[in-house]
């Protein structure tokens, strides 16, 4: 009875709370389901706990380290300032915490409550199992779990931040911001959602091959339209005024065969102190970026040495690579995606039913429970992904460093961005591993001097 409705670990649960069922009927079969799900619950333990453990790891550094400026940093940054950093770290890191907690909690609940089955089940019953009531099942999903998420974001934004004097976001713009959000999910996400499930019914066996191609076309178009279509969405863009840092960039640009048609400035201090700079699009439709809060911040020589960083990352070729990582990615989930599809024991595990045959409603439960449970497993490779990222950026500051005959401006400009984000400046290796995909302050400046 491998494929009946309840003989999942999910009614094992509910079981307890009613007496209607004979239990140990299924007893045999969810022995055998055991096994996956005390796997899936160790590695979403081991996950919660891993984060808590470095996260508590990286505060005692930092503690150990709060009473005094360390020496390598005693001419960048003062006392206050600094002992400000350690709290900012603190409070970041205790607050992260409790989110870490509490995702561990409601995906456990999620997973062996058996409600995630029970919803698809009543989803099903009401508006059937074709694909746009399919696709609205997993949109539905996701727009849950984003409100979910709401709470944390919002007193990250209005606490937090605020407590240190970052946010500059006001109420209005957060909720049109999310409301912004929403409305690009339904344009965007959720067409494309009911393409992929489409495509498993008009593709069969290949369907994944078939999603990802156009998941990745999908985002390609995005990088090519966002710059001029959903990013004036939530910022005002202007171009750099005339004037010597105008012509200064623009010489840097032409120096370094860099072609772009325009360098703007983004109103960033609209939501936020923090500061950056980067560059969207493709060839003619590329434009560079810089932050108003960072225009503010750095003297023309350091700005120039910004961008000339930013630059490096261009012709390094790191875009094209990232993007050959995403699209390998894409593919490697999708593959995952239509393997779990035709795995029995993985439905059965978290009590949905199974069906064999190339139907969206068949797909859907394998597409939920690998969304929820990638990050459980994704979060042990990155590491491996950072160190990966943290090349690159030797590699576009020793660009930079090439590109302006002098390392000083990339110095100073790490510097004061450092200490105008109160960056931690003495975080645990371990730590820096997980989490930090650019080298810490320190390290980029020894290789900026070697
Ligand atoms: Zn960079």
């Amino acid at each position: 009875m491998w494929g009946a409705g309840q003989t999942h670990l999910a009614f094992l649960v509910q079981s307890t709370f009613t007496t209607a069922s004979p239990t140990h009927e299924f007893l045999p079969e969810l022995m055998a389901l055991l096994p996956f799900a005390i796997i899936a619950l160790v590695l979403i333990l081991a996950r919660a706990i891993g984060e808590s453990w470095l996260s508590r790891l990286n505060q005692r550094y930092v503690q150990a380290h709060a009473d005094e400026v360390p020496s390598a940093f005693r001419e960048m940054v003062d006392q206050p300032t600094y002992r400000r950093s350690v709290n900012y770290t603190l409070a970041k890191s205790r607050f992260g915490e409790v989110v870490t907690l509490f995702d561990a909690v409601l995906l456990i609940g999620l997973l062996f409550s058996g409600v995630l089955p029970w919803a698809f089940g009543k989803f099903m019953a009401a508006f059937g199992t074709s694909v746009l009531p399919m696709a609205g099942f997993l949109f539905a999903t996701g727009v849950a779990s984003s409100i979910v998420g709401l709470p944390f974001a919002w007193y990250a934004q209005f606490k937090l931040e605020d407590r240190f004097g970052f946010n500059t976001t006001t109420v209005k713009t957060w909720v049109l911001d999310r409301l912004k959000g929403f409305l690009l999910a339904v344009l965007l996400g959720f067409p494309l959602l009911a393409l992929v499930l489409k495509l498993i019914e008009w593709t069969g066996p290949n369907w994944w091959i078939w999603a990802a191609a156009v998941v990745i076309a999908f985002q390609l178009l995005l990088l090519l339209i966002a710059p001029a279509v959903i990013m004036p969405l939530f910022n005002k863009f202007t171009p750099l005024p005339e004037g010597s840092l105008r012509e200064r960039l623009f010489a840097l640009a032409q120096r370094t065969e860099f072609p772009t048609r325009s360098i703007e400035v983004m109103d960033g201090s609209k939501r936020s102190g923090h500061s950056n700079a980067f560059f969207t699009g493709f060839g003619r439709f590329r434009k560079i970026v810089l932050f108003d809060t960072l225009v503010a911040q750095l003297a023309e020589s350091e700005l120039e040495s910004v961008l000339a960083h930013e630059i490096g990352h261009c012709k390094k070729r790191h875009v094209v690579k990232l993007l050959g990582v995403s699209i390998a990615g894409v593919l490697t989930g999708f593959a995952a995606v239509a393997w779990l599809a035709r795995q029995q024991w993985f439905y059965c595990t978290f009590g949905f039913e199974y069906h064999a045959g190339f139907a969206a409603a068949n797909v859907v439960p394998a597409m939920l429970l690998f969304a929820l449970l990638a990050g459980t497993i994704g979060f042990w490779f990155s590491p491996l992904v950072h160190i990966w990222s943290r090349r690159f950026e030797y590699e576009a500051d020793a660009f930079a460093r090439a590109t302006m005959g002098d390392a000083q401006p990339l110095v100073q400009a790490l510097r004061k961005l450092t200490v105008r984000n109160l960056s931690n400046l003495t975080p645990h290796p371990l730590y820096s591993g997980f989490y930090y995909s650019h080298p810490t302050l320190l390290e980029r400046e020894r290789a900026l001097e070697e």
